[in-house]
Formats: structure tokens, sequence, C-alpha cells
């Protein structure tokens, strides 16, 4: 693989590569594929957190079954391996949940998120997962007059869904955290905490493996109907079919405007100096994220170097993903440009990995967890930018899904909560689809611009324009 780690000749920045996730901690050995027809009681298709920690959590509840991953590439390919590595409670769609299914039904959705952030730290450490976490909370920074209202109303409504423990801080409090430039506050939460994503999913996935799971590496899954997984060297059958391929999922056949691949790249600078960190602060280690309407995402890694990601160029033509997670040359500078703008002193600092990856967008943007009873197929995803927590409580559901219908067990607090059996209506044909996501991005930036430019405390009319035709207002 280390091929397509792509050297940008100019720069000398490692372009691709999967990740800097993995380039730091190796690649793992490409476990066996499939070598023909086989059965199963479950087959999950996808080796990322979806697909890995639902493995993990059948497995555990009912060790009998025999249970098949399998995965196209190698696990961790996918947006598990390339992540900013922000462990958080946000969960793509509560807000529309609320609506849909009322107020409490959403703040169960939420506190089941807060713990999950905690799940994931206890069932790693369980496993001996050495994942670099460290849990310093969640801080997000207004840098304009507009981002600071979005960020008050965004703190209040998070009170209102059962948060108790956040704070608001001022611009003098959020600097004695991390000095970012023109930062006029930030909220914090303590429900989140800082990993190394690749570090988590081949720990998981060594986990499933050791509690008697088989994985299947380089299969691609070609189609999938009711008790069939199809790939080209064989198909497996079972009862369960279990769908976890979130940004890729459009790739199966009938599956073209389901979720939206949608593109995020990430940047990781060199060690920091000890002088560098002075400068900056961020002893606590949060997450650090912003209000833009394009938002940032930046996490202290556990090596001293910053990753920072953002949106980059959203979305490609005909929901194409991307080559090992190389991203484009326009991208890189634009997120070097925003590391310079949040920390000046950082102007000659160098950034040696680029890289990028997709996510899973519904048309409604909410993230669902699904096992349609008549037919065995079941799915998870279009968790939009939140899925490193999302995916496992995904996972439980999903086991408390199967539980109750092969009949070991009856419904749970998972299995009521809002998001399970929702159903979303697919996204519109190319070129609509292009044109949309393009548009939408294109608006936000210019709302950006004009927020810094004019100082106005008001978002901007045009992104709530974009929220409302992407569906998300
Ligand atoms: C750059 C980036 C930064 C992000 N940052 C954060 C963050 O900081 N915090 C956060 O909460 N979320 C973040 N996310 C989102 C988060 O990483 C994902 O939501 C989460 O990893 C999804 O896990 P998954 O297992 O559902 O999907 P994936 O990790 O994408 O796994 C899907 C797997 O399925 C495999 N697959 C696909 N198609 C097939 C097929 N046909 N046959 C066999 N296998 C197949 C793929 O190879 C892949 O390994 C980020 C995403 C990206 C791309």
């Amino acid at each position: 693989m280390s091929s397509s780690a792509d050297r940008a000749v100019n720069s000398g920045i490692v372009n691709g590569g999967i990740s800097y996730w993995f380039a730091d901690d190796g690649l793992p050995p490409v476990r066996e594929p499939l070598t023909g027809d086989a059965h199963a009681d479950v087959v999950i298709v996808g080796g990322g957190y979806t697909g890995l920690w639902t493995a993990y959590y059948l497995k555990k509840t009912a060790p009998f079954l025999r249970i098949t991953v399998l995965e196209q590439k190698f696990c961790g390919y996918g947006a598990s391996g390339r992540n900013g590595g922000w462990l958080y409670n946000g969960v793509a769609g509560r807000d529309r949940y609320a609506k849909l299914h009322g107020h409490e039904a959403a703040v169960r959705l939420q506190q089941a998120m807060n713990d999950t952030v905690d799940e994931v730290i206890r069932a790693a450490a369980e496993e001996g997962i050495e994942a670099d976490v460290h849990k310093g909370g969640v801080l997000e920074v207004a840098r304009t007059p507009a981002q600071l209202a979005r960020l008050r109303a965004f703190h209040e409504q998070e009170l209102v869904f059962g948060e108790k423990d956040r704070e608001l801080y001022g611009a003098r409090a959020t600097a004695e955290r991390v000095r970012v430039a023109d930062a006029v506050g930030s909220a914090w939460t303590p429900h989140g905490a800082r990993l190394n994503p690749a570090k988590l999913v081949k720990g998981l996935a060594a986990a499933v493996e050791a509690l008697g799971v088989t994985i299947h590496e380089a299969t691609p899954v070609t189609e999938i109907r009711p008790q069939h997984a199809v790939t080209p060297y064989g198909t497996v059958r079972a009862p369960y079919v279990l769908r976890c391929t979130e940004g890729f999922t459009a790739s199966l056949k009938g599956q073209k405007r389901t979720w939206l691949p949608m593109n995020s790249s990430m940047i990781a600078t060199e060690p920091l100096t000890d002088e560098q960190w002075a400068a900056i602060g961020w002893n606590g280690r949060e997450t650090l994220g912003d209000m833009a309407h394009a938002y940032m995402y930046a996490q202290r890694t556990a090596d001293g170097r910053i990753a920072l990601g953002g949106r980059g160029v959203p979305y490609r033509f005909g929901s194409r993903t991307d080559n090992d997670g190389r991203t484009q040359p326009e991208t890189v500078a634009a997120l070097r440009d925003l590391l310079v703008a949040f920390f000046p002193a950082l102007a000659g600092v160098r950034v040696e990995h680029a890289w990028s990856g997709v996510l899973g967008v519904p048309r409604d943007w909410c993230a669902t967890v699904t096992l349609d009873r008549s037919t065995g197929l079941g799915w998870a995803g279009g968790y939009v930018g939140s899925g490193v927590a999302t995916a496992n409580l995904a996972a439980r559901t999903l086991t408390d899904l199967v539980q109750v219908d092969s009949g070991q067990g009856g419904p749970t607090p998972l299995t009521a909560l809002p998001w399970a059996g929702h159903k979303v209506r697919r996204w519109e044909p190319e070129p609509l689809r292009w044109l949309g996501v393009q548009g939408m991005y294109a608006t936000y930036r210019t709302a950006d611009r004009r927020e810094t430019l004019t100082h106005s405390a008001r978002s901007s009319r045009l992104a709530r324009v974009a929220d409302r035709v992407a569906g998300r207002g």
C-alpha cells in the first residue's frame, strides 16, 4: 500500500497513504480473503467501527453465533482509520428526531450518546486497546460575532437536551485553555475524548478476531440481498446480513442514491516544540472545533502534533470515493491557511501529512440504525461527521435488534431510541446531487467570509437558505 503514499514533490508532504494515523502506526498485514461459498449466522459487510463493534457486541452477547466480517480492503481502510479522533457525544439528526418523536425521545438519544463516549473508553480498556485516549472534553470556539451568537444558541440548546455539565467561556477564559487568534468565546463539554483512530480500529479488529469472529479482508461485496452477501470469490449465506459501509455504500448494487459520500480532509503538522506549545496552551488536550458554517476540527495528538480537518472539496461527481486517501493540493493549502489563522505562531511549521476520507450523508442528515425483520437485512450509518462514538451506539443497537428478532431477547432501551428504524428518502440523481452539494458548500464559505468581514452578530441568511435547500434546516 505504500506505493499509494503519494509524495507531493514540491512540498514534501505525504499526501494519501490512507492517513497519518496509519503512516505513524503502520499498515496492518491484510487478512486472508474469502475463498469460496460459506455459511454464517450473521454476515457483516464492512470492517470499520460499525461493523467491528457490531461483531464485538454480538459475540459477547451470544458467543455461539458464527459471525463473518467481509471487508473490501482492510479493517480501518475507511473513515474509521482516517478521522479526526474526536470521540464525542454529537449525533446527526437529534433535533429532527425531537420534531418527529418528541423532545423526551431525543433526550434519551442524547443521554445514550453521552454514555457511549465512556462505553468506548471502557471497552477499549477492557480489551487492552491502547488508542492514545485522553478525555479532555470538547472545546468549540467562536471567532466572529456571528459565530459567538451561534455558539450561545448551541450551548442553550445542549442544556435543553439534558447536558448539565457544560460551560461557556468568554475570550479570556478561552485563551486560558487554548490561544486561538480572534477567539471571542467558546463552549466546553466534558463528553469528549481525543484518540488515535487507527489504533482503535486495529485493536478492535484483533479483539473481535480473538473472540472467534471470522474476518476476510481484500474481499469486496458486490451485492447484498436477503441472506446473501455476494463477492467475486464466493457468496456468504446467513439469516442476517448487516451493511456497515457508510461513505462507500453508493458503490453497492442498488444503493447509489442511499447515502451521499461526503469528503473530509485533514493535515498533520510536524511535532511542535515546547516553545510552540507554550505559545498555544491547549494543555487540556480538548478536541477543538469552531462555529463556522464550513467548520474545522482538530486535536493535539499524543505525539505532539496538530491534526486538523475541514471540508475541502466536499463531493465528487457520481458519488465517487477517493484514492487511498489522497486529497487535492488546494485543500491542503486551505487547511494550512486555517491552521495559521488559528495559530499565527505556527506560520513556519511544516505540514507532514495530508489525507481525506468519506463519510455517509443521508438526504435528511439523520443517522439511522435498522433491522428489516422481513428480510434479515440490517444497516447502520449516515453519521455525517459524527461517527466515532455513534458507530458504537449503533452497533449495540443492531445487536439488540438481532437478539429481539431471533427470539433471544425482548425490546431494550436501545431498540426504543428514535433513530431505530428511521426511513429516509433517497438523494436526487446526478447532476442535481453534485450541483446541490457544491452549491451548499460554496454558500457556506461565502457566508463565513461575509460574517468575518461584516462583524455582524447575525448568522448570514445565505447559510440558512443553504441549510434548507440541503435538507438540514
Ligand atoms: C476525514 C474524516 C474525519 C472525521 N472525523 C471524525 C471525528 O473526529 N469524530 C467523529 O465522530 N467522526 C468523524 N468522522 C466520521 C467517522 O470517522 C465515521 O462516521 C466512522 O468512522 C464510520 O465508521 P463505519 O464503520 O460506519 O464506516 P467506515 O469506517 O467507512 O467503514 C466502512 C468499511 O466498509 C468497507 N467497505 C465498503 N464497501 C464495501 C464493500 N462493498 N465490500 C466490503 N467492504 C466494504 C470499507 O473499506 C470500510 O473499511 C470523520 C470522517 C472522516 C472521513
